[in-house]
């Protein structure tokens, strides 16, 4: 029986980093991962963030290519795509980062173990092995780490061939004529990108009457009429009602959301992306009195559960589904375990939409500041402005800088266009520091710049913008 001064259960973005911090921190640290590839990364390595973001890459290009390219003066010939080299490569990127995982592990002295981690008792952790055999672990601390999996949409049986999740829409054999994309959030639109740019039909399906739902109004409805004018269809305020698949299609019943006559659509590949859920089941929350809540997320506070000594981080508990917020997480609650101050702001967790243009925000939207009642002046840059943006003849989006009125702490940004993934942590650092739209507009900014329409955007909180 080994004995830890932390078990960590789960081996993704939430996980492996609070092992490594651990390790740093100078703890005897596991971490228990039971994905059947037998590697370390989650969701985010393994089939989320990094596979996504490999073929979004390659596949920007190749629209690039065909659409942006004559204008540059390149010219290229006929442009064709070898679909197993794109998936190829997205694989290494995935392989080459997993692997990365298991160097840092040995750099700060993690244990990895594979198989599934099952809390057995106070301070008692079982790894089932795939073989069979069990090991048993004594851990001072517990960190749940387990993640989240894909919600399944009810009556509709994921067969990843032809009605597929986001793991089956990673790695499609060929380029569906027509893919229906069930959800209008960031996994579905960046997947639906991806089909898209390499020749698909792409049919949004979103019971909502807006995509992107928790992001700012204004920004949902700009992205939506680009993503319009790249060809991809939206069915907003609609239901899917079922889902049949004969030999070789998929048939989508739907019908609107509040009511009357529905329709069918014919496809070649459904890709359900509804949302994800916490992962908990097999985990022995019982045998430490752990109960979560209606939706299964685990409730902490501070990242302590409500058992002693049992800490949970990253999907499995409250807060946006972001590999960067498990990070962070992770490195407060380790700290919390040796005795520091760990602690995060919820409010400041960016979010990015990895599609071309980009979409980024951070912080409060114009409708939760209106909720509250909060009030606040509003400084908008658009990229069709920018020096950097006209040159490269890339200037679809704009920013959006939201301000309290009195104090002039900036409370929201927003962005769409390109590279706005990169520039939107310079607004979480300002926020995180409670800085003002001031400090950002008499910041110098390079020039010339796409960050410059964040410092314009930010002196027309002001009044004075000087450049539209
Ligand atoms: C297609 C897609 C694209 C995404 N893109 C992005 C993005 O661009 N940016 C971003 O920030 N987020 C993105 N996400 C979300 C991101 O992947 C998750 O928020 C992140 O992985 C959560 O980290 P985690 O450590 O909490 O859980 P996970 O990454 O889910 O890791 C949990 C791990 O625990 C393991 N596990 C579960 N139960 C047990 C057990 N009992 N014993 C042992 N192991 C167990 C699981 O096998 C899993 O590997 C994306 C997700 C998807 C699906």
């Amino acid at each position: 029986m080994a004995d830890f001064d932390v078990v960590v259960i789960g081996g993704g973005p939430g996980g492996y980093n609070a092992a490594i911090r651990a390790g740093q921190l100078g703890m005897s640290v596991a971490c228990i991962e039971m994905r059947e590839t037998g590697t370390f990364g989650g969701t985010c390595l393994n089939v989320g963030c990094i596979p996504s973001k490999a073929l979004l890459h390659a596949s920007e290009l190749y629209a690039a290519a065909q659409t942006d390219f004559e204008q540059l003066g390149i010219k290229t010939g006929k442009l064709s795509f070898d679909l197993d080299q794109m998936l190829k490569q997205k694989d290494d990127a995935v392989e080459g980062l997993t692997k990365g995982v298991e160097y840092l592990f040995k750099k700060n002295k993690v244990t990895g173990y594979l198989g599934r981690g099952e809390i057995t008792g106070k301070g008692k952790v079982t790894v089932h092995k795939a073989d069979g055999g069990t090991e048993e672990l004594n851990a001072k601390n517990i960190i749940i780490a387990t993640g989240s999996e894909v919600m399944p949409l009810p009556n509709v049986a994921i067969d990843e061939e032809q009605i597929v999740s986001s793991t089956g829409a990673l790695k499609l054999k060929s380029v569906p004529k027509h893919l229906v994309v069930i959800g209008g959030g960031v996994i579905g639109l960046e997947l639906g990108s991806v089909w898209r740019r390499l020749g698909a039909k792409v049919t949004v399906v979103e019971f909502l009457d807006r995509i992107l739902p928790t992001m700012d109004g204004e920004v949902s409805k700009g992205f939506q009429r680009i993503l319009k004018k790249q060809g991809m269809d939206f069915k907003l305020k609609t239901k899917v009602t079922g889902v049949e698949t004969l030999k070789t299609k998929v048939k989508v019943s739907v019908e609107p959301a509040d009511g009357g006559d529905g329709e069918v659509i014919e496809a070649d590949t459904v890709l359900v992306a509804i949302g994800r859920r916490p992962v908990t089941k097999g985990l022995g929350l019982e045998a430490v009195g752990i109960e979560t809540d209606k939706r299964g997320f685990i409730p902490t506070d501070h990242f302590k559960t409500s058992a002693d000594g049992v800490y949970a981080i990253g999907d499995v508990t409250h807060g946006p589904m972001l590999a960067h917020k498990a990070e962070d997480e992770a490195v407060a609650c380790v700290e919390v375990i040796a005795g520091k101050p760990g602690h995060i702001d919820h409010n400041l967790i960016p979010g990015v939409v990895y599609t071309w243009p980009e979409v980024a925000n951070v912080g409060k939207t114009e409708e939760q500041l209106k909720e509250a009642g909060v009030e606040y002046k509003v400084g908008k840059f658009p990229f069709a402005a920018n020096s950097r943006a006209k040159t490269n003849h890339d200037t679809d989006g704009f920013v959006k800088v939201l301000a309290d009125a009195r104090t002039d702490r900036v409370l929201g940004v927003h962005m769409i266009g390109t590279g706005v993934g990169e520039m939107i942590a310079e607004a979480a650092i300002v926020m995180e520091f409670g800085g003002s739209s001031e400090d950002i507009a008499r910041t110098s900014h390079p020039h010339p710049t796409r960050t410059e329409a964040l410092r314009q955007a930010a002196m027309g909180v002001e009044g004075w913008t000087m450049q539209a």
